[in-house]
């Protein structure tokens, strides 16, 4: 392995692979530091059950992959390549409503209710 995958590993946890209908493009990694991170950030008391940076969704590694979950963070994905300066504004947001009235946080619970596999079914084993 490259040392740079390594280091990316060690710092973001291993990469798993995603479900069949995860867009093109989108890396999912099982970890624990960045969560903690962002549990940290978000004054959760507890590590974030996702954090999403850039293309790659960290999912925590006790947290169960749920199509909701995903179709949380692909919002985020959506929100980092649409929205200049993302991560800037992100925390502005964050720091004027807190984690739950975030207005990038509001869009992301929207997004759960339209689950990515709800257009494209997951196909029988
Ligand atoms: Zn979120």
């Amino acid at each position: 392995m490259r040392p740079l995958g390594a280091l990316l590993d060690r710092v973001l946890g291993p990469a798993v692979p995603p479900p069949e209908w995860m867009p093109a493009g989108v890396t999912l990694r099982r970890g624990r530091l960045v969560t903690a991170i962002g549990g940290w950030m978000g004054r959760m008391g507890a590590p974030a059950a996702a954090v999403t940076l850039r293309r790659t969704i960290v999912v925590d590694r006790d947290v169960a992959l749920s199509p909701r979950l995903l179709a949380h963070e692909l919002e985020h994905v959506r929100q980092w390549s649409a929205v200049p300066l993302f991560p800037l504004r992100y925390a502005l947001e964050s720091a004027r409503r807190g984690y739950w009235n975030n207005r990038f946080e509001v869009e992301a619970r929207a997004a759960e209710d339209a689950p990515p596999q709800a257009s494209a079914p997951p196909r029988e084993p």
